[in-house]
């Protein structure tokens, strides 16, 4: 804890203690063009200098042909990014041949998720496969108009688990802190469709944060904070200093944990400045969302890498989706990357059945056969737990595929990853059960 950071001495009295930070500008929600010919026309700088967040190969394929005339330094910001998102049919068409089915998916939507992904993470887009998994993950269909039976807004019930806007409390220990309704990027599965992007539904700010800060003061049974949204590592680092040093000062929060899916699609902004920020507020533990072992990109793994050199304890979860990730080799491949740059495989999740989500969701079968797959056949730490997150609330349950085969009197037998039977002497005191 810091009590001599600026966002301490920020009076909560203050309308706008927040506001003061220029360079750190809130992200900005406009559908920015983001065709090459919009900027003006000025010697491109080269990318010569040593970068922080390196560029790939296939990124500066993308930026030479869409942004030709931007410099090293505008791509590598992360306001650039977030200003010139892509957002309209008109700007994804101009990049992406897309399928009758994207097109019409697009042009139909009016309400609901908005279509958000960042210039870099549409540089990771294959143009030629409409079922690549990054495409898919953020290039709407029609599928997302079909409401299948089951299927809910709010599949959780998290707005029932709320005593105050934007905060829910259904584990006596933990509380989720929504911060946010804006992403830089809108996976078209997102169990928080229903406030991501859509403003006028989602209204967060100091008032509504006083708030949840206000409950969790009063709550001495939380000693756990998830941050999250949205997309909290949008927010400028002043309004994120903020919110981790509010509740950090509060004596029965042991950890705060952030939820967040910027270093895959944005990792421009783990900038040095916000991590050296991040790592006053220790114990901090970052969860990012990863769904495909394209995410992997140099670009990723330096943001990983800084965050993790910071001290930050980092952990993965996943969306199992039918199609773009539910292989077990997918899966290996993914979880053996974020093993490498010190990021642990901690939750893969069953698809909630949020509004036409259909399309993506697998059966449960498939997802044991995942956890199947991957149990015994690779080092513990790269197999996460497979969980359900409960319809109506009932928080997360995990599952395992049947190890348990039977009890007999002298013990337990048990299978192993081979399908091997082995029997545990399940005794008390050295006495048969
Ligand atoms: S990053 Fe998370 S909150 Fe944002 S759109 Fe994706 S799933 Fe939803």
């Amino acid at each position: 804890m810091n009590n001599n950071s600026p966002a301490m001495s920020a009076s909560l009295e203050d309308p706008d203690p927040l506001g003061s930070e220029v360079p750190e500008e809130p992200p900005s929600t406009s559908a920015a063009p983001a065709c090459s010919v919009l900027f003006p026309a000025r010697p491109a700088r080269r990318f010569s200098l040593p970068l922080r967040i390196p560029i790939s190969n296939r990124t500066r394929q993308f930026i030479n042909d869409f942004y030709p005339h931007i410099t090293q330094a505008e791509w590598s910001n992360w306001h650039w990014q977030i200003r010139n998102s892509i957002c309209t049919l008109d700007q994804i068409q101009r990049m992406l041949p897309l399928s009758e089915d994207e097109h019409e998916a697009i042009a139909r939507r009016s309400t609901g998720l908005p279509f958000r992904v960042t210039p870099y993470y549409a540089s990771l887009i294959d143009p030629s496969d409409p079922l690549q998994a990054i495409r898919r993950s953020v290039i709407p269909v029609t599928g997302e108009y079909l409401v299948s039976p089951g299927e809910a807004e709010d599949p959780l019930g998290e707005d029932n688990q709320s005593p105050v806007p934007g905060l829910v409390h259904r584990y006596p220990d933990r509380a989720l802190f929504l911060t946010t309704g804006f992403c830089s990027t809108n996976c078209r599965y997102c169990t928080r469709s229903r406030m991501v992007g859509d403003r006028h539904k989602f209204r967060s700010g100091i008032k509504q944060w006083q708030q949840a800060i206000a409950y969790i003061e009063s709550t001495p049974q939380i000693r756990d904070v998830l941050i999250s949204g949205g997309d909290p590592l949008t927010l400028p680092d002043s309004q994120l200093e903020f919110l981790l040093s509010s509740i950090r000062r509060i004596p029965h929060v042991e950890v705060i944990r952030i939820g967040t899916k910027v270093p895959a699609v944005l990792p421009q902004r783990i900038t040095t400045r916000l991590v050296r920020m991040l790592k006053k507020y220790h114990p901090l533990w970052i969860n990012i969302h990863f769904t495909h072992p394209d995410e992997l990109t140099p670009e990723t793994q330096a943001a990983c890498t800084q965050l993790a050199d910071a001290g930050i304890p980092l952990g993965s979860q996943t969306v199992l989706l039918k199609g773009l990730n539910d292989r077990v080799e997918t899966l290996k491949s993914l979880y053996h990357g974020l093993i490498k740059v010190r990021v642990r495989p901690y939750y893969l999740y069953q698809c909630d059945p949020i509004l036409g989500s259909a399309h993506f969701r697998t059966t449960v079968a498939k997802g044991l056969e995942m956890i199947e797959g991957l149990r015994g056949h690779t080092s513990g730490y790269a197999v996460p737990h497979y969980v359900i997150d409960a319809p109506g609330g009932g928080g997360k349950i995990p599952l395992l595929p049947d190890y348990f085969q039977c009890r007999q009197p002298d013990g337990i037998v048990l299978r192993n990853y081979e399908n091997r039977l082995f029997r545990y002497p399940d005794c008390e005191c050295g006495n048969p059960l």
